[in-house]
């Protein structure tokens, strides 16, 4: 008896609707990279076959996408050395030049290229500046071996309604791009909040996998990974008992509490909280006590549960990822590309 995780076909396909619906105009690059934010790369064919680009992170993982798909490939880290641009040639990926460093790799070239030129708006983290981007793409415009098939750049606060960065991010993006490429900008938080960040490519992540950026809306989002692991234990406390390492729960009253067989071993987060719910038997009940590496303990209360039952620790409409994540002091995004490889894995 162990956990598994179950990755929705339809919901996979629902979410990618609920992007066209929200940017029926632009080109969907679905992001992939982390192994499909943890849902692994196989069991996302829906998303592999109708998103009109792949991205992934590196080169490796270009690598396992490219056995899955013929689709275009856009790596997001670009380049690093002669031999890693041949191998993104080889695998016929789409490189990102985000620094001054691989211009002159990109233009030494003997064959043909197309690659997406990242400017920093404002993040900060990865990108040309404003002067460099523009030397860089007159250069690269110039080389007859080189498509610049589109200008990038990434939201530092996107998720934050209101956020000034937003706008500020924006203003650069368009005044330092023109309509002659196609432009990118969005990512989920964008796609669904600011219209005019748009433009004509879209790059969703955590949206297709039915996890919402935003804590106040889930925009009809279809939660695609369901974790869930059996009960292997049902007892009564007593008040003044405690459960788990460090006694930090104690019963204050006779308590039914199961113990659910997953723990941080699986990717379940050690740092989720006392009432963190977990669904059991379709009643939302809470968690009590530390997670262990191999289980947790769960308060019942008065609903049946037997040995063997099943418990849902997120990926159902009534307890979302993004519920625990908040329970725990993190972001959906790391608890789904977290679940480590004792977890089972199947396709609904
Ligand atoms: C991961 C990533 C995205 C997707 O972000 P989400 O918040 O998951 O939608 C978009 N653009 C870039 C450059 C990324 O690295």
């Amino acid at each position: 008896m162990s956990a598994v995780a179950t990755i929705s076909q339809s919901a996979l396909y629902h979410n990618l609707v609920v992007v066209k619906k929200h940017a029926p105009q632009a080109k969907i690059v679905a992001m992939v990279k982390a192994n499909a934010y943890g849902h692994r790369l196989d069991l996302v064919m829906p998303l592999l076959k109708n998103a009109d680009i792949l991205a992934v992170s590196n080169l490796q993982e270009a690598q396992a996408l490219r056995e899955l798909s013929n689709k275009s490939i856009l790596l997001l880290s670009g380049v690093y050395s002669d031999e890693e641009l041949q191998q993104a040639i080889d695998l016929n990926c789409q490189c990102v030049v985000h620094h001054s460093s691989q211009i002159a790799r990109i233009s030494s070239s003997k064959q043909a290229l197309s690659v997406w030129l990242k400017l920093d708006t404002g993040m900060h983290r990865l990108g040309l500046s404003a002067d460099e981007h523009q030397q860089c793409y007159n250069s690269l415009k110039a080389n007859p071996l080189i498509n610049i098939a589109c200008v990038m750049s990434h939201f530092a606060c996107a998720d934050e309604h209101n956020h000034p960065m937003n706008q500020a991010q924006l203003e650069a993006f368009n005044s330092n791009t023109n309509n002659e490429t196609n432009r990118s900008m969005a990512n989920s938080a964008a796609i669904l909040s600011l219209l005019e960040s748009h433009f004509n490519v879209v790059r969703p992540g955590i949206m297709l996998y039915g996890a919402s950026p935003f804590t106040d809306d889930h925009f009809n989002l279809k939660p695609v990974m369901q974790l869930s692991a059996p009960v292997i234990s049902v007892k009564t406390l007593q008040a003044g008992d405690s459960t788990g390492y460090g006694a930090n729960w104690t019963a204050d009253k006779p308590t039914n509490i199961a113990i659910i067989a997953i723990g941080y071993g699986d990717g379940y987060p050690r740092h989720a909280t006392n009432g963190t719910p977990v669904l059991i038997n379709g009643t939302l009940c809470l968690l009590v006590g530390r997670v262990s590496m191999d289980m947790i303990a769960v308060d019942i209360g008065n609903t049946k549960v037997a040995i063997g039952d099943n418990a849902i620790l997120w990926g159902d409409e009534k307890l979302r990822v993004e519920t625990v994540a908040h329970h725990s002091d993190t972001i959906s995004y790391e608890l789904l590309t977290g679940i480590s490889n004792r977890v089972k894995f199947v396709v609904a």
